[in-house]
């Protein structure tokens, strides 16, 4: 980092000159808008976001992370974490705000006879699983390789073994963390528990998390995979999926997409240039259960046909999630039953030709639809489907097709709607009190208003306080 003055937007300050020689001295960093570094330091993984912080703080540790909140304290910026940035298109603003990344603040420790983890707040999901999966130890992780843990677990976390075990953050133990005030304390159900509950699923208006302990499920098999069809069976599939979700067991937890590839030399040919449908998921269980279970599916005859014993790694895989940043837009609703007229309108946006590249509806109910006995503020997710349509942004160009498409989409699904959305899935500010029960809501507002007075913490869904 540069020393001397330099020119930021703060917001409110007599000057708009900060010292630089004020600032924290860090073993991890802090890149100032002069410096080269910037561009890359304040990018987020969702490329059509561009983040304009007043700093940027890599902590390498928890005592870096308490110099950023005491300085934040003493100057009156806020305070925006970020692991990956997957999630930065909800944030509405970084201004006056330093957003702290927790990229270098990486590492998982797994305690096998205890079966659990502990990862430090920058850690990535493949991480995990790669570290899980010689002792056949599952995290409930999602469907993406590099998403953060900590990002994903407070917003909730939906796995490929949802429907089993429930969302991710009630399988949390632990969180250390940095309060709004500057102290680095260790909640649990029985340290700090009003936070404990808090963070898990009301996402990160209540400190900065410098780590966090998770339990990991032991399953002697788990079969996933996908199969894949022709876009033109697309109607066929969605209407045999749909009526299969309806009596399938716990222990399957699937999604079906329809998915339109640009011709590119490094997709696999059997999706580069193509538009298919797709359904793929994980089922707890041994190989002749999950063949009986699938075999609804399977009848249709796919066209691509992968499921296999699956390792807590190759479940991080199934999805196809792009394991590189990438422009793009979304919009998400989530709904209690899906009938033919509400699969028509789902999959009318997302035709050939559409800017829309993916239209997704992943099955819940099961597991993620009960609160179980100790949750945090996520306790379940209140529908029985949870859909989400997204558009690449290919130049600056196609964002207003993008944009136009994705109302299309949201008004042609509005009708069939509970009200309800998914903190984790919502891509733009929403109204938070979607996410959660009246009970919870209020109890994060209370939570927020004790912890966090000022307001510091700018997270990518904040609860507003009470
Ligand atoms: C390709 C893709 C696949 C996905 N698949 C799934 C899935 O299968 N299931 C699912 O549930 N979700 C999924 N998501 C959504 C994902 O869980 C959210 O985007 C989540 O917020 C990402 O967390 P992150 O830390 O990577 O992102 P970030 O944008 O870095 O963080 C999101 C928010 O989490 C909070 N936060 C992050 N780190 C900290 C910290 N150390 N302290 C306090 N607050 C913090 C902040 O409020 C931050 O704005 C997916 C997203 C994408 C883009």
């Amino acid at each position: 980092m540069r020393r001397g003055r330099i020119r930021v937007s703060i917001v409110g300050m007599e000057t708009n000159m900060l010292d630089t020689d004020a600032l924290p001295v860090l073993t991890g960093d802090i890149v100032t808008p002069d410096q080269p570094e910037w561009d890359l330091a304040r990018r987020a993984w969702n490329l059509a976001v561009d983040q304009r912080p007043a700093l940027v703080a890599l902590p390498a540790d928890a005592a870096d992370v308490r110099a950023v909140v005491e300085y934040a304290i003493r100057t009156g910026l806020k305070i925006a974490p970020q692991g990956t940035g997957h999630n930065a298109s909800a944030i509405a603003s970084l201004e006056d705000t330093i957003l702290l990344s927790t990229q270098r603040m990486r590492g998982v420790e797994i305690d096998v006879a205890a079966r659990t983890a502990r990862v430090q707040a920058g850690t990535l999901w493949l991480e995990v699983t790669e570290a899980a999966t010689p002792h056949g130890l599952y995290p409930l992780s999602g469907s993406s390789p590099d998403v953060g843990v900590v990002g994903y677990t407070l917003g909730g976390g939906l796995s490929w073994l949802a429907r089993k075990h429930g969302l991710a953050a009630n399988h949390v133990i632990a969180i250390e963390l940095v309060t709004p005030d500057g102290r680095l304390v260790r909640a649990t159900a029985d340290e700090h528990a009003d936070l404990f509950w808090a963070l898990r699923g009301g996402g990160g208006s209540f400190g900065v998390v410098t780590a966090m302990e998770l339990r990991l499920l032991p399953h002697a098999a788990v079969h996933a995979g996908m199969f894949l069809w022709p876009y033109d069976r697309h109607a066929e599939v969605l209407r045999v999926w749909r009526d299969w979700t309806r009596t399938a067991p716990d222990e399957i937890t699937t999604s079906c997409r329809i998915m339109h590839f640009p011709p590119l030399p490094e997709l696999p040919p059997f999706l580069s240039g193509r538009s298919v449908v797709v359904i793929d998921g994980a089922f707890t269980g041994t190989a002749k259960a999950g063949a009986e279970v699938v075999a609804p599916l399977r009848a249709l005859g796919p066209e691509l046909d992968t499921w296999a014993p699956a390792s807590p790694a190759a479940l991080s895989r199934i999805h196809m999630d792009s394991e590189e940043p990438i422009p793009y837009l979304s919009e998400t609703l989530m709904a209690d039953a899906l009938d033919d007229a509400a699969l028509a309108a789902f999959a009318a946006p997302i035709r050939p030709g559409s800017p829309l590249m993916a239209g997704e509806i992943r099955h819940l109910g099961g597991a993620v639809g009960r609160v179980p006995a100790g949750a945090g503020a996520a306790g379940s997710l209140g529908g029985e489907y949870l859909l989400f349509g997204a558009g690449m942004l290919m130049g600056p160009e196609s964002a207003a097709p993008v944009q136009a498409a994705l109302a299309e989409f949201k008004a042609a699904m509005a009708p069939y709607g509970n009200g309800a959305a998914y903190l984790n899935f919502a891509e733009r500010p929403a109204d938070p009190a979607t996410f959660y029960s009246d009970a919870s809501y209020a109890r994060l507002r209370a939570i927020r208003a004790a912890v966090d007075p000022d307001g510091r913490m700018v997270g990518n869904h904040p609860i507003p306080a009470s």
